[in-house]
């Protein structure tokens, strides 16, 4: 048939609703709109997660984009509990991994296209094992990536805690960064790995253009420093972000509900308040942050789950789970007198779906990488409110590029207090500086699509077809 002619691309993604949200999209792009087929091969997590499970099993995939999961790893004996994010994520990779080679093996492939995680577990294999061309699908910003080529180096010049050295990180041709806002991992040495393994690759896929990072992706292509490694070729062929919505969860009626009452809201009004996948919130931090929506008097959508006293990724292996109901942890009086001003969504939200809404002013997030691109997309000026992993240099970036507003923290406190997010939230709906950032946003909006339209994607997956000889 038809797919015999057409090239085969393998993506490859670690869990995580973070990668497989973007891979899947990637996916879906290669199939419907450059003529590939694509076998996409999912590393289910310890306990999938609902929401995966959703966006993998969706009846809208394009026929000829194959999900297959590979077989269920049997690692519980070696996770614990006090792991962190990526220490659990590695673990879970590598053993889902040994099932690679033999699917290369069996099937033609012409390029194989994983994100950073699956690549760090790639030190399983024999160089002929994975034969066919490899590509990383980078799946936040340039920065980061210039950090994490950096990283040897500076393993090499410091030893012990960076942070004792100085108070800055100065990759060669970028932006200093100051050490605070690098993750632990980094600090940690955890992803040496990752940056150990990625010059070796065929090329590497960005979710970020031009005008979004310029010093940095020029730097890619000037700086002596990444021309003497040598890095790989670097294509920034994003944004890629959910693009339709999808038909809602387990035809949730709670979706159907949010959606049908910000139909009924006037535009631009509302704040979506969102942590990602995983982001979960102090008792404290909770009732500060319920306490600064209701005073604000605006308009939320507040995707909210149980606190969390120690772990503030506590959510990330179970997006989309059930979780215990708002009523058990939010103030009755709270809820009583925030109704039909405020809606409480229960662990999970069809977030693209809402941020496309008329009726959303604003958006309180934790500065994942797909969630701001996501907010840029559909020109939602945004809250900073970074928690975990590189989202602090996110949360930098958008600052300084005049795209969101941060809520501080007040001396000697280990929350941001309620008067601290009445004033930002009211801020963003009807302040004059978040008239600023609106229209700062929506440069950004129409900067996104014109890089969107260029075809960047299109050029390198071209490659792939001439190499295959189609
Ligand atoms: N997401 C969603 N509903 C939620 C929370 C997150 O649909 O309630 C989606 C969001 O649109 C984004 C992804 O999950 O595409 C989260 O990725 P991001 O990089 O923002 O953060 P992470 O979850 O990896 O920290």
């Amino acid at each position: 048939g038809d797919d015999d002619k057409k090239a085969h691309v393998v993506v490859l993604a670690s869990p995580g609703m973070g990668h497989v949200t973007p891979l899947l999209e990637l996916a879906k792009t290669l199939v419907l709109h450059l003529g590939f087929h694509v076998s996409f091969l999912a590393i289910p997590a310890e306990e999938a997660s609902p929401a995966q499970i959703h966006l993998l099993r969706s009846p809208n995939l394009p026929p000829d984009l194959h999900v297959i999961d590979l077989p269920r790893a049997h690692v519980s004996s070696t996770l614990r509990h006090d792991m962190g994010v990526f220490s659990r994520l590695c673990v879970v990779v590598r053993e889902a991994l040994r099932f690679l080679p033999p699917f290369l093996n069996q099937n033609s492939v012409n390029a194989l296209i994983t994100d950073p995680f699956c690549l760090a577990a790639f030190d399983i294999f024999d160089d002929d094992d994975v034969s066919v061309p490899t590509y990383v699908f980078f799946t936040s910003s340039a920065s980061l990536l210039a950090l994490t080529f950096y990283l040897p180096t500076l393993d090499e010049m410091v030893v012990g805690d960076y942070s004792k050295i100085s108070d800055e990180v100065r990759v060669p041709g970028c932006k200093p960064l100051p050490v605070e806002d690098l993750i632990n991992d980094v600090l940690d040495r955890q992803v040496l790995p990752i940056s150990n393994r990625l010059p070796t690759v065929a090329g590497i896929l960005l979710n970020t253009w031009e005008e979004l990072e310029p010093v940095t992706l020029r730097s890619f292509r000037e700086t002596p420093f990444f021309l003497q490694i040598p890095i790989p070729p670097v294509y920034p062929i994003g944004p890629i972000t959910k693009r339709d919505p999808e038909p809602a969860v387990k035809s949730s009626t709670s979706h159907a509900n949010l959606i049908s009452w910000l139909d009924k809201q006037p535009s631009c009004s509302v704040v979506y308040v969102s942590f990602g996948s995983g982001g979960t919130l102090s008792a404290e931090q909770t009732n500060e942050l319920a306490r600064g929506l209701e005073l604000s008097g605006q308009r939320f959508v507040w995707v909210a789950r149980p606190p969390a006293e120690a772990n503030a990724s506590g959510n990330f292996f179970n997006a989309g789970d059930e979780v215990e109901d708002p009523a058990t942890y939010l103030e009755q009086g709270f809820r009583d007198r925030t109704e039909g001003v405020g809606m409480v969504i229960s662990s999970w939200a069809p977030q693209e779906e809402v941020l496309r809404h008329p009726s959303i002013a604003g958006f309180l997030t934790h500065c994942g990488w797909n969630s701001l691109l996501e907010s840029i997309v559909y020109g939602v000026p945004m809250i900073a409110w970074p928690m975990y992993n590189e989202q602090r240099m996110n949360a930098r970036m958008l600052i300084e590029m005049g795209l969101a507003v941060k809520p501080e923290v007040g001396e000697g406190k280990r929350v941001v207090g309620w008067s601290e997010i009445e004033k930002v939230v009211r801020m963003i709906v009807e302040g004059e500086q978040g008239m600023l950032i609106r229209s700062r946003v929506r440069e950004f909006q129409n900067s996104a699509l014109r890089a969107f339209n260029n075809g960047s994607l299109a050029c390198v997956a071209n490659q792939w077809k001439v190499e295959s000889g189609l």
